[in-house]
């Protein structure tokens, strides 16, 4: 070692006491047992087997990276919230990820991407827990735990199944225009910087005056959207499984940082009650020609975590997190994420994961919340509860106005929303194969959907299939069934 090279520091134990050797545990002579005494040997033992929290049930695959959110228009009109002021910057966190396959399953993978994000504004986390795509498969709640087995693996093979998938999907046609997106170009990315993030829920924004509006959020890539054909996606399958993972880090490294524009569509609130598609349906957009996108603001990711699972494992993002100004709606799906995602996090981190780095807000935090396991900083209300004569923390409700929310009223039912003039399960679907794909489009789609078949689904499931298609679209549904059946 030259004189110049500076000296490695000493290894220690989790307790900063120097260790006596990086290599060789203490044992009763060369060939002789180890001891329990070698504490450190312990300690690396223990470690090591508790060194991973249990992945996601879903979205265990993704990468994430920091960046800023920075408003570019005037939309106070709609809202108060802080972040989206005139002139805003906030610090923010994004995760991408899959959302059937696991922590290491390839990112190519067929599979709506989810877009989360965590902003941190002056009154506490906003979290918008997003996907790439403005719908989804189902549109109650109560059936997404199902939904969710269908597209993981086979209980007696440990395999994942197209046989299950397409059963499930059959049998709840609500999915017919998830499943028409998902089978097209865009249900395989060429990179997470090439996809848009759409809050995909219907959220509620109010003003300063207390005024509601329905709001739908979209970010659009400023890449522009880019997908991978089967063909290459099958290919970087098996050649670089965390090629999205690899693709956003060394661009965010290389000072190219990735831009998305956020649009937002907005309702008025009356408008709700009799809209031609029920609004909260989460299986269904509002076309672009009944509200068109307004400019909020522009996200920029430019900042990469330094350590991965300090800040992308253990990021723990919830649509339960609104700030004022901003508000849940009565979609099903949404109001049982408020519930679902805070719990999965205490079960996976632990209940004070709101502590940790990617999670902390930036603003001050006077919770009246204390102890448990892994808590390290103190609550800072002087005595433990609430009301209390010595100072502590006060709810207050008038500092943010209005909150959000609305008037309900009626008898307990277990049925799907009231049905609006165009509300069908296939109508929309078939409005994106017939209108918004040109004919290259249709062909891939058809490519994929049968390709898909062909893998594994059987009858009466594959029966079932070809109908579902037909419904969605006459011509596209004859075409999938020739290819299937050998045409
Ligand atoms: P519009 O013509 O107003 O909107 C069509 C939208 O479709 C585009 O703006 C684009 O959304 C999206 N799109 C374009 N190519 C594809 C593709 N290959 N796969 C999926 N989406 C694509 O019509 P409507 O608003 O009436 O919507 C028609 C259909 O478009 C819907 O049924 C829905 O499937 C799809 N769509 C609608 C969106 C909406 O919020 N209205 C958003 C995304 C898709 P974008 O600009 O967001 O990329």
């Amino acid at each position: 070692m030259s004189e110049s090279t500076p000296k490695a520091p000493y290894t220690t134990n989790n307790a900063g006491i120097p260790v006596e050797s990086d290599e060789n545990s203490l044992s009763v002579g060369p060939d002789g047992p180890i001891l329990l005494q070698d504490h450190y040997l312990i300690e690396k033992m223990a470690q090591f087997n508790r060194e991973r929290v249990p992945e996601r049930v879903v979205h265990a695959k993704g990468s994430g990276a920091y960046g800023v959110f920075e408003v570019t228009n005037d939309v106070s009109q709609f809202t108060k919230a802080d972040l989206f002021q005139p002139g805003r910057r906030t610090e923010m966190l994004a995760r991408f990820s899959t959302v059937a396959g696991e922590f290491g399953s390839p990112d190519t993978w067929r599979d709506p991407r989810g877009f989360a994000l965590k902003f941190y504004t002056e009154q506490g986390n906003y979290d918008l827990v997003g996907n790439n795509t403005p719908v989804f498969f189902v549109r109650d709640t109560i059936k997404f735990q199902d939904f969710i087995r269908s597209q993981k693996r086979h209980p007696a093979t440990g395999l994942r199944s197209n046989d299950m998938q397409w059963d499930f999907w059959t049998l709840s046609p609500e999915s017919a225009h998830q499943v028409t997106w998902l089978m097209g170009d865009r249900g395989i990315p060429k990179s997470f910087r090439h996809m848009n993030g759409y809050g995909s829920h219907t959220y509620m924004w109010v003003n300063a005056a207390g005024e509601r509006f329905w709001v739908k959020y979209h970010f659009k890539t400023d890449q522009g959207i880019d997908y991978l054909s089967q063909a290459d996606a099958d290919e970087l399958a098996g050649s670089d499984a965390d090629h999205h993972r690899r693709d956003l880090h060394e661009s965010i490294e290389s000072g190219n940082a990735p831009t998305w524009s956020l649009k937002v569509q907005i309702m008025p609130f009356e408008d709700a009650a009799d809209y031609r598609f029920n609004p909260f349906d989460l299986t269904k957009v509002w076309p672009h020609g009944d509200y068109p996108l307004i400019d909020v603001g522009r996200m920029t990711l430019n900042k990469n975590p330094d350590n991965f699972f300090i800040h992308i494992e253990q990021a723990a993002f919830e649509p339960s997190n609104m700030v004022p100004g901003i508000g849940p709606s009565p979609d099903k799906m949404l109001l049982g994420r408020l519930f679902s995602y805070p719990d999965t996090h205490r079960y996976r981190i632990g209940p004070n994961y709101a502590q940790l780095p990617p999670n902390r807000p930036h603003s001050p935090v006077h919770s009246y919340a204390k102890d448990g396991p892994m808590r390290y900083v103190a609550s800072n209300a002087a005595m433990p509860y609430a009301p209390n004569s010595y100072g502590g923390p006060a709810a207050d409700v008038l500092r943010f106005g209005d909150p959000a929310g609305w008037a309900a009223a009626g008898e307990m039912v277990r049925e799907a929303y009231t049905k609006r003039r165009e509300d069908d399960d296939w109508g929309q679907a078939g409005t994106q194969v017939r209108k918004v794909l040109d004919d290259a489009q249709r062909d891939r789609l058809v490519s994929n959907v049968s390709g898909h078949l062909l893998q594994g689904v059987s009858r009466p499931v594959l029966d079932r299939a070809l109908q579902y298609w037909r419904n969605i679209d006459k011509n596209v549904g004859d075409r999938i069934a020739g290819k299937v059946n050998g045409g």
